[in-house]
């Protein structure tokens, strides 16, 4: 392929890239970073189409390769920009920016007017340092376990500064004295190839970013409850079988603690069921303080809670319970010169040998709360195996 061909390929490729990010951006995924990719592929395909136009016309202006610069470091800037606000890190491409327009003036120094050497002496560190801060970006604020989406770019960031490096050395240090403004062939040709699949994996990396943590997003809202952020009854299901599983395998404690807004109706009915949110949010926050912070807590109905204990044992548990009861008890809501005193009633089961599943477990704890409400509310009950009996048969007589 002749370098003409692979400029307009290139051109048409940063199209692509700028067409997907703001095709994928108006889609739903409004991330402001498909808008940096975006503007790194329009700079790309501002920057091959003055190169195409500079092959047709055999130009030689000095203009050309200096305003050709400035679009390609914005271009390859615009790609660690997007990247550093995913990340949620500052940009900075109003330096960058101010800095490239000075890239076309740069070009009248007699210096870099006079030969492509000293402007690749000059501009592929620039270009190099981009690269790699790229690289160095994601090695800094991925942690491990997250950097599937992240590994296509980062490897062609350090393909690309490394391609660029040794094609700059082998010009500098050895072609050199044979090289026009558009270059010996060869070179030329290879160079453009590279930014041609460049501009691909780049597009098809940035996409992956976006698509996965939308995927990721759309997983954590479908495990969360909307009301008071606590994980949902299909967390439980996910959480409660793997640390069963986990506990059994390492013969390490597990339990439950289950507790019920006491008389929440009266609540509803009384105040309103705007009122009945806000106390529902309001345990929920105070709950959270009083656990501890590896203890996963879920919302398992309208006012009904469950939390996964992994740690301590059968006493400390129920006192974490009691301690939560109290503090309930202790702390009404205040909301629109009302004040709504609540209290809760606790089950607290312990995994048994004989249970076969997490949900006998959390059955259990279940029977526990039960009969707290049955013997007279605000009060935490430890699960004994009569409870479940004693259930089964008001279920039968009922
Ligand atoms: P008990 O002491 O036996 O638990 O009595 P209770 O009145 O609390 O009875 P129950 O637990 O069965 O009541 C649940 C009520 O919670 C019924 C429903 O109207 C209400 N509820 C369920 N989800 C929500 C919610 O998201 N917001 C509000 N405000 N109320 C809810
Ligand atoms: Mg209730
Ligand atoms: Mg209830």
């Amino acid at each position: 392929m002749d370098s003409f061909t692979l400029v307009v390929a290139s051109a048409l490729a940063a199209i692509i890239l700028a067409c997907s990010m703001g095709l994928i951006y108006r889609g739903g995924a409004r991330q402001a970073c498909l808008l940096d990719w975006m503007a790194a592929g329009v700079f790309f395909a501002c920057n091959n189409v003055l190169g195409a136009l500079a092959i047709s016309y055999q130009a030689s202006h000095y203009l050309i390769p200096g305003v050709g610069n400035a679009l390609y470091v914005a271009g390859h800037f615009g790609i660690l920009a997007g990247l550093r606000r995913h990340l949620g890190l500052r940009t900075g491409w109003k330096q960058v920016l101010a800095c490239a327009a000075c890239i076309p003036l740069l070009h009248a120094l007699p210096f870099l007017q006079s030969s492509v050497m000293h402007r690749l002496f000059v501009f592929t560190p620039i270009i190099v340092a981009i690269n790699l801060g790229v690289a160095v970006t994601l090695w800094n604020h991925v942690r491990r376990g997250e950097w599937a989406p992240y590994l296509p770019l980062a490897i062609l960031e350090l393909f690309f500064a490394f391609q660029l490096t040794l094609r700059a050395a082998y010009l500098i240090l050895g072609e050199g004295h044979a090289l026009t403004f558009m270059g010996s062939q060869f070179l030329q040709t290879s160079g453009s190839l590279f930014v041609l699949v460049f501009l691909s994996v780049a597009c098809m990396s940035c996409a992956l970013i976006v698509t996965h943590q939308q995927a990721q997003l759309l997983r954590r809202a479908s495990l969360t409850d909307a009301l008071t952020g606590w994980l949902n009854r299909r967390a439980l299901h996910e959480r409660a079988g793997a640390e069963f599983r986990r506990c059994r395998g390492i013969g390490g404690a597990l339990f439950f603690i289950t507790f019920d807004i006491d008389h929440f109706k009266l609540i509803n009915d009384r105040h309103g069921h705007a009122t009945g949110d806000a106390a529902i949010r309001h345990v929920t926050t105070l709950a959270a303080g009083a656990l501890r912070g590896n203890d996963a807590m879920f919302r398992t109905g309208g006012e009904e809670f469950a939390v996964l204990v992994a740690q301590g044992g059968i006493e400390d548990v129920v006192a974490i319970a009691e301690r939560l009861r109290e503090l309930i008890a202790a702390s009404p809501l205040v909301a629109d010169n009302k004040t709504v005193r609540m209290t809760i009633s606790v089950g607290v089961a312990q995994m048994l040998d004989a249970d076969v599943a997490w949900e006998d477990l959390l059955r259990h704890a279940d029977e526990a709360l039960y009969h707290a409400k049955e013997h007279g509310r605000n009060q935490v009950t430890r699960y004994q195996p009569a409870y479940g009996k004693r259930i089964e048969q008001v279920r039968k007589a009922g």
